[in-house]
């Protein structure tokens, strides 16, 4: 169905369908027109490619989704957008919708039972309250996917696109990092949602790397080390690794001088590579 963007015709679906918007599963619907074309021009590279959308809403993406790609399989949690989705998608037959909490998808199984044989992205406009663990569970679970592109709040696009050894950089850079080469494609004001939020948002793609550019000796230790390292990003990293890791801080120290960094570092300070090293030392030496 096309014109989802247009207002009168979301209010007409909405009042046939006594649907209202829910504010805690982050629902703030695309109305500016432009968007979800770019969204999609960006994720399908061709028409061989399969996607996987999070959080459909009344299916203005999807629908710019499966004009393009072989396959979408949607995920919404909202049940009762099912009865809206079906009207508005009812003129594609390359559309799937799983009415489940993303984060209870097995997404492995689902990459191997709906896309054989395609290159597979994800394209969403997040739902704002889970952004970072939806990333993370998607890059963390190392899925054969080729790309992530997506809406999410603009300081989150900031964080999320930091380079690693800078004041925005969190534990969610690192691992961004560590699995993908992030990219912020460009803006989008608050008015170009229904509702409106009370801030601006950003469209950002994270293109996945090749397992085999991953060099950490022991992932699970580097990632708890970050972590445990950006739990007091204003202290000297000593400290709460130490505590966090249940480690000697002599033995950090030693750790952090034999990768060549200063006992006093912060964090935020500590260049990407540098946290591989250090976890590699620290491994050894614990
Ligand atoms: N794609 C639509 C658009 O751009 O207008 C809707 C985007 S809206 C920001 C986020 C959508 O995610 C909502 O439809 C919401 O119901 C859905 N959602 C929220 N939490 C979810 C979850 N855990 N799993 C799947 N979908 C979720």
């Amino acid at each position: 169905m096309e014109n989802l963007c247009n207002i009168n015709v979301i209010k007409d679906v909405f009042e046939r369908h006594n649907f209202s918007f829910s504010k805690t599963l982050g629902q703030n619907f695309l109305v500016n027109p432009s968007i979800c074309p770019r969204i999609a021009e960006d994720g399908i590279r061709d028409e061989n490619y399969g996607v996987i959308e999070i959080g459909t809403g009344i299916g203005v993406l999807t629908n710019e989704l499966a004009k393009r790609a072989k396959k979408v399989v949607a995920i919404e949690i909202d049940d009762r957008l099912i009865p809206i989705l079906e009207e508005t998608l009812a003129e594609y037959d390359n559309v799937k919708i799983i009415n489940e909490d993303v984060l209870k998808v097995d997404l492995h199984k689902l990459i191997e039972e709906e896309f054989e044989g395609m290159n597979v992205c994800v394209c969403a406009n997040l739902p704002y309250y889970i952004t970072s663990p939806i990333i993370m569970a998607l890059l963390e679970s190392k899925l054969k996917i080729k790309s992530i592109t997506v809406m999410v709040q603009k300081e989150a696009a900031t964080r999320l696109c930091a380079k690693v050894g800078t004041r925005e950089c969190g534990a969610v850079t690192f691992a961004v990092r560590y699995y993908s080469e992030p990219k912020l494609l460009f803006n989008v004001s608050r008015g170009s949602f229904m509702p409106a939020p009370n801030v601006d948002s950003a469209v950002i793609r994270l293109e996945i790397k090749d397992n085999d550019t991953i060099k950490a000796n022991n992932e699970k230790f580097l990632f708890s080390l970050v972590k445990s390292a950006f739990s007091q990003r204003r202290k000297t990293l000593a400290n709460p690794v130490s505590s966090g890791l249940n480690i000697p801080k002599s033995v950090v120290v030693e750790a952090l001088e034999k990768v060549g960094l200063k006992s006093t570092v912060r964090a935020e300070q500590v260049p990407f590579e540098k946290f591989i090293e250090l976890s590699n030392v620290l491994g050894e030496l614990k």
